[in-house]
């Protein structure tokens, strides 16, 4: 039984977890995924912005100070009538400087690479550089994560393919449109993600626990009942295949069963053994009379009187319709005698049947019988029930001992 609880616990353990792991599983891939698209729309507005750059030609910017000229731009400054000079942020020098804008705030920036960059800055990193090639193979994203300063960094990176905006330029260099120019990589720092992964994992691990230990209880107590109330039913049943259901004595298989040990016992021992055989005066005159309600009622009562009579370790059962027997363990005959001559003598007395001028006492005679050595059971009831034959022959009311 034990043995049971415990697999059966097992199982749903094991089940419980594998689908609290399957749900820590989605939510470590949802979460993935969530990353991969805050990359792909960080990407795709830079490539955005590089369009609206290209589209113009590269854009003008009023030279003020701080603001550098692109060194691999020839002619990059131009000066206006009123003598200002304005400068050309072609989107290359656009890119980069709005990623070195980005790289001071915190967490997410962004990296314009080729192969073969003109501004030596723009130098793909080992794993971009594989990337790139990658790219010209015809793959068109790959991400991954890397530690970047200690920090673990989600990464993407995607080609960065020449536009018809970008031939007024590049055209010279031998770029098609769709040809890959070199790519975009797109980082920021996992810290807050990890850390929100963590916590789901702890909170799923929780769950998963209280959930387990709520089954295992559950199961525990319900399985627990359920063998509380089986031993029960066992009990009623042991108790109702044993018990005569009018009387409450034993009925005649429990008693036959009791005799047997101590018919076993009286062996071994050589202790003594004696029998009563008690049946009803003119019962059947008494349901004729007075009804069968009534014949049962002086039955329970008979009973009743039997029980009161005999001693803590002898049985009293119901034998047969109105006979009883009762089993007298170490006595011998004259006490099995005094004993049966005690419940005869308070049945005459107490037990009656009717009211006013019809009531009727009831009496009952007694066969008394001890095992003789080498003697078997049926035999000493036979002999009791003979000596019964006799006490009704000889006139009702009394006892007759066999051996007497
Ligand atoms: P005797 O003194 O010779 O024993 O006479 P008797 O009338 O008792 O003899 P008999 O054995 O013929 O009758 C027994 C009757 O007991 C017959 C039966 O109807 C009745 N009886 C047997 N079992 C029950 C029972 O459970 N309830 C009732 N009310 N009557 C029963
Ligand atoms: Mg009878
Ligand atoms: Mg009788």
């Amino acid at each position: 039984m034990r043995l049971f609880i415990v697999s059966v616990s097992l199982v749903a353990a094991l089940s419980i977890t594998s689908g609290f792991l399957g749900i820590a599983f989605y939510n470590r891939e949802s979460i993935r995924e969530e990353m991969l698209n805050r990359a792909k729309h960080n990407f795709a507005s830079v490539v955005l912005m590089r369009r609206w750059n290209a589209n113009h030609g590269g854009v003008y910017v009023l030279k003020r100070p701080g603001v550098e000229s692109n060194p691999y731009l020839e002619n990059a400054d131009i000066t206006a009538a009123d003598g200002k000079i304005y400068t050309m942020k072609n989107p290359a020098l656009m890119t980069r400087e709005i990623s070195e804008l980005l790289r001071e705030d915190d967490g997410f920036f962004f990296h314009i690479t080729s192969l073969r960059p003109l501004n030596p800055s723009n130098r793909p990193d080992e794993r971009e550089s594989a990337a790139l090639k990658t790219f010209e193979q015809g793959v068109r994203e790959t991400s991954w994560e890397e530690e970047i300063g200690g920090i673990r960094h989600y990464r993407y990176m995607a080609p960065l393919m020449v536009e018809t905006g970008c031939l007024e330029c590049h055209a010279k260099q031998g770029y098609r449109a769709g040809d890959v120019r070199g790519g975009i990589s797109v980082s920021f720092k996992m810290s807050n993600v990890e850390e929100k992964l963590q916590r789901n994992g702890l909170i799923i691990l929780g769950l998963a626990t209280l959930t387990i230990a709520l089954v295992i209880i559950s199961f525990a107590w319900f399985f627990r009942k359920l063998v509380r109330s089986l031993g029960e039913a066992r009990a009623e049943l042991n108790r109702m295949a044993t018990t005569d259901a009018l009387t409450g004595l034993s009925n005649r298989h429990a008693l036959l069963q009791r005799l047997d040990q101590e018919y076993e016992r009286q062996r071994r021992s050589g202790k003594l053994l004696s029998v009563a055989m008690l049946d009803v005066d003119l019962f059947k005159s008494v349901n004729d009379v007075y009804g069968h309600a009534a014949g049962d009622a002086v039955l329970r009562e008979i009973a009743r009187h039997i029980q009161a009579g005999v001693r803590r370790y002898d049985v009293a059962a119901r034998f047969g319709g109105e006979e009883f027997l009762i089993v007298l363990p170490d006595a011998d005959l004259p006490t099995a005698q005094q004993t049966a001559e005690r419940i005869r003598g308070i049945i005459e007395k107490q037990v009656r049947v009717g009211s006013g001028e019809t009531q009727r006492a009831i009496t009952v005679s007694l066969g008394v019988a001890t095992l003789r050595a080498g003697e078997r059971i049926e035999a000493l009831i036979n002999r009791a029930d003979t000596a019964l034959y006799r006490a009704k022959a000889e006139g009702r009311n009394r006892i007759v001992a066999e051996d007497a």
